[in-house]
């Protein structure tokens, strides 16, 4: 009798495995599965098709002062042609849509189809922002209940709503403090305390705004160590910036000393505060002692994190920052709501503004409504499922990967490093791009710094316990293939993907951004 057919892990018969060391199969024209391959839409060479027929209009040349252009070099496609074209490419790329997306740090969580409705309704969706005032009341006032709740949520009196993703939040946050500290003639503070472990943005940010960065010391059990910090206090601290939980996922247990010793310094207390969606509801940062920090819309308030943008970073400020607050912000006027752009009020100091207009309309609408669909006991349980979605990774792998911090439980997000991989031939980003194959987006992958080989996973809440034993079953499996010696399948990895190890450093230094 024939043995029972192998069963995979959603309880199909195994595929016919491909044997990664010995397939030699190419498609003939660069399709894959049923997905073909095609040029860049730059590179389509018709230029006398249109999918849209346009009237003939006379034009009088004369009128456009030699400006006539008759050639756009614009791509001539169909209809179907152009779906198709940008379908295939979405299909490129991996999408919260489309899977667990485990990105530590970046809070890659499901966007609400709510969200999106709102913020298409007209009256939200077809607005602009030289409209007269009188006709964007309600636009107003969704930005009001937005910075409302945002102060609420944080216990913080004022929020700078216009920073448009966290990294310009930091720069709003740094500039505010260096105002007040030249407001009280303290400008003569040049340096920006940030620990070891911090997002690369805080020291990026610090010393973009002419800060000189003094690192601080991490103990034994992935916190900042507050003797050091301590001992690095003098009167020329401007600021700490600190992530609270931090990168390595565990909260900082010394926060209000931490606060309490900045504060003595004369200095001011920056959060980052990309990592809220661990806390938000339970915690209020106003409560922590902290004096400014940004919220990613786009992690804790779900609004999507598209290809580099349109992000929203607000910024929440306490008392003693709130006057550097920059412009605009909405206020009660005679006749309904206005956005305050110039006012001549002195007690104002803010350094300016940090854009044009108001900021990110469309993830304002999304966030608010977020956060009015959650409700406050909605928002509570974000921040317990994302911490238990996370634990439940940190238990369900730790008997195969290894945890620099085991001790106790992590907060969102579950640390491990490269330990057990010693002497496999695999690296952490051999490893990561294994998962590829197996259809999972990689962990964020040697972050934070201060972990050897690092692999950070955030689930977040928005996963059910199903898709976390789908993607836990996937990641023992590579282990054991890893600790087996199976190295091929990791070194060629990812073989199934469109594009394989790219040079990463290069794409950034030297993007090729034009066609042809
Ligand atoms: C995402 C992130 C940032 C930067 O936020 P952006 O919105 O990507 O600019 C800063 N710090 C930490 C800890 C983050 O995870």
């Amino acid at each position: 009798m024939a043995d029972a057919p192998k069963m995979n892990s959603v309880g199909r018969p195994t595929a016919p495995a491909i044997d990664v060391e010995t397939t030699s199969f190419k498609s003939l024209l660069g399709g894959r599965g049923l997905l073909q391959d095609e040029k860049l839409i730059f590179e389509w060479d018709d230029y006398s098709r249109t999918g849209v027929d346009f009237a003939d209009i006379a034009i009088d040349a004369s009128d456009l002062d030699g400006l006539i252009r008759d050639d756009l070099s614009l791509p001539g496609l169909t209809e179907p042609e152009a779906v198709r074209h940008y379908v295939r490419l979405s299909q490129k790329n991996h999408a919260i849509d489309l899977a667990l997306y485990p990105l530590g740090s970046c809070t890659m969580k499901h966007n609400p189809r709510l969200n999106e409705k709102m913020a298409r309704l007209p009256g939200l969706g077809d607005i602009h922002p030289l409209q007269p005032v009188s006709t964007v009341q309600g636009a107003l006032r969704l930005m009001d209940s937005l910075a409302h709740w945002l102060k609420t949520l944080t216990g913080m009196p004022a929020v700078a709503l216009t920073p448009k993703a966290g990294a310009n939040g930091e720069l709003c946050g740094l500039l505010a403090i260096k105002a007040a500290h030249e407001a009280k003639g303290q400008g003569h503070r040049r340096t920006v305390l940030v620990p070891s472990s911090a997002h690369g943005t805080n020291p990026a940010t610090a010393a973009f705004v002419g800060y000189t960065v003094r690192e601080i010391a991490q103990t034994a059990d992935g916190r900042v160590d507050l003797e050091d910090l301590k001992s690095k206090i003098d009167d020329g601290i401007a600021a700490i910036m600190l992530t609270n939980p931090n990168t390595c996922g565990l909260f900082e247990r010394d926060i209000i000393a931490i606060a309490d010793a900045i504060h003595a310094a004369g200095a001011y207390f920056y959060c980052d505060g990309a990592n809220f969606n661990a806390i938000v509801g339970r915690v209020r940062p106003g409560d922590l002692g902290v004096d400014a920090m940004h919220i990613n819309l786009h992690k804790t308030f779900s609004t999507p994190h598209g290809g580099g943008g349109p992000g929203a970073g607000p910024v929440v400020l306490s008392e003693a920052l709130a006057p550097y607050a920059p412009r605009p912000w909405v206020v009660a006027g005679e006749s309904g709501l206005v956005l305050e752009e110039h006012g001549e009020d002195a007690s104002q100091a803010n350094f300016g503004r940090m854009c044009a207009f108001h900021g990110q309309m469309g993830m304002y609408i999304r966030a608010l409504t977020y956060m009015l669909s959650h409700g406050s006991d909605g928002l509570r349980q974000v921040a317990e499922d994302a911490v238990l979605n996370a634990n439940y990774i940190k238990a369900s792998l730790s008997d195969v990967m290894s945890v620099p911090f085991p001790e106790g439980p992590c907060m969102h997000e579950a640390l491990f490093d490269d330990r057990w991989l010693e002497n496999t031939g695999v690296t952490t980003l051999d490893f990561a791009k294994a998962m590829i194959d197996e259809g999972f987006h990689p962990m964020t992958m040697y972050f934070p710094l201060v972990v050897h080989g690092a692999m950070l996973i955030e689930p977040t809440e928005t996963e059910s316990k199903a898709e976390l034993d789908r993607f836990v079953a996937v990641l023992k499996a590579l282990a054991e293939a890893a600790l087996k010696g199976d190295v091929n399948r990791f070194k060629g990895a990812p073989y199934l993907a469109p594009a394989k190890r790219l040079d990463e450093t290069r794409a950034a230094r030297q993007p090729r951004l034009t066609y042809g």
